[in-house]
């Protein structure tokens, strides 16, 4: 054991880091990014905004950021028809980060974070990093039941991954936990909760913070409905969304929830101060006034990430239904063999680490065509 190592807290020994890789790819399809770069118009409004910054960066930024949380509310009220008033916002650097304020409030040492795997995989690192205690909880019956399938592979693409309410139910009770994590739609399944699953989970975990990641939200097909509406008499409910999806603006970092005022002004004991920069602010502030331009690609998203489920059920795969801007396809023999054998063609996607699936962003129809092609070449020469 290096030096280091041996100075490492010991909880954090032999962990691995977040590390989706970065690589300079003709089609990059892997981190669920907008494959859309931002429309010229709103590059000069945040030119604009920035130079107006400038000047005053000389000043530490507004600490409570009180424009763009106003943004904020005003752009979950109009486009969800939820009232969403500025005291229930919060924003962070990505929704990484207030998902971070949330454990450092609620979890921490010698508490419980729950989640139900497989979904994102920061739930579980950011919880730990702050010393809780990660319970890996099942979507489903175990698979490891005599019962169930051997391989979860084989069951129909429509029912695998939900969430079966009363076995989360009962998961809640047996372990009472200070945070639970619903991912709706879900990462890297794609597939959107019912809002009665939401329901159960508060009431079976009187003492826990109910975070539902609604990352993909704006994704999502007709119908479904946000967890927001869930708000109102919930005061432990949390529900966390991002710029880095829909709004194509995942380098600027801005990620934000909405739950009930004290809960947001609890979250003020942890975040560091100024945590958000002058210039995200007004960059932030710039997209939401731009709104109807950042989230443009939306609908021709949703149209290709269809396209990918109709084009891998075609090439004999087994293609999750998709609610968010990626596709969980199943049907690999080897996964892994099959994610290096799509790069050696150009097409970076992600292996998530679930048996015989790929989880791929859906992009522009051209990078659609290439990864269909890609994957039509490697289904034909794998016997
Ligand atoms: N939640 C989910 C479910 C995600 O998939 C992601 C990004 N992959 C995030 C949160 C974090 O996004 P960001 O920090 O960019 O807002």
């Amino acid at each position: 054991m290096s030096e280091l190592q041996r100075l490492l807290r010991e909880d954090l020994r032999g962990r691995t880091a977040y590390g989706a890789p970065q690589l300079e790819v003709p089609v990059a399809l892997n981190t669920n990014e907008s494959s859309y770069g931002v429309p010229a118009d709103v590059v000069a409004a945040i030119v604009e905004r920035v130079e107006a910054v400038a000047g005053s960066l000389n000043r530490y930024p507004d600490r409570e950021f009180t424009t763009l949380r106003a943004d904020l509310a005003e752009y979950l009220t109009t486009t969800t028809g939820v009232d969403v008033p500025v005291e229930q916002v919060w924003a962070g650097n990505g929704s990484n980060e207030v998902l971070q304020h949330i454990v450092q409030a609620f979890g921490g040492p010698g508490r419980i974070a729950l989640g139900f795997t497989p979904s994102y995989s920061m739930h579980p690192i950011i919880s730990r990093v702050a010393g809780t205690t990660w319970v890996d909880g099942l979507r489903s019956a175990d698979p490891s039941d005599p019962a169930q399938p051997a391989d979860r592979a084989a069951r129909p693409a429509q029912t695998r991954f939900d969430v079966d309410t009363d076995l989360a139910v009962a998961q809640c009770r047996e372990h009472d936990p200070h945070v639970v994590f619903l991912t709706s739609p879900n990462n890297p399944t794609g597939t959107a909760l019912d809002l009665s699953v939401v329901e159960a989970v508060y009431e079976a975990a009187p003492d826990a913070i109910v975070v539902v990641d609604e990352a993909y939200a704006e994704f999502a097909r007709p119908g479904t409905p946000s967890a927001l509406t869930l708000l109102a008499g919930r005061p432990r409910l949390v529900v966390t969304r991002t710029m880095s999806k829909a709004f194509a603006f995942a380098g600027v970092r801005l990620g934000y929830l909405a739950a009930d005022p004290e809960l947001v002004d609890i979250l003020r004991l942890v975040r560091m101060p100024y945590h958000l920069s002058s210039v995200t602010q007004a960059v932030a502030c710039a997209a939401l006034e731009h709104r109807t331009a950042m989230l443009a690609m939306v609908e021709a998203i949703k149209a290709e990430r269809d396209r990918l489920v109709d084009g891998c059920a075609a090439l004999g795969l087994d293609p999750v239904p998709s609610d968010a801007n990626f596709v969980l396809v199943g049907g690999f023999d080897d996964a892994a063999a099959t994610w290096q054998a799509l790069l050696d063609q150009g097409v970076l996607v992600r292996d998530v680490g679930i048996a015989h699936h790929l989880r791929i962003t859906a992009g522009t129809p051209s990078e659609t065509d290439a990864v269909l092609a890609a994957l039509a070449a490697v289904q034909t020469a794998t016997p």
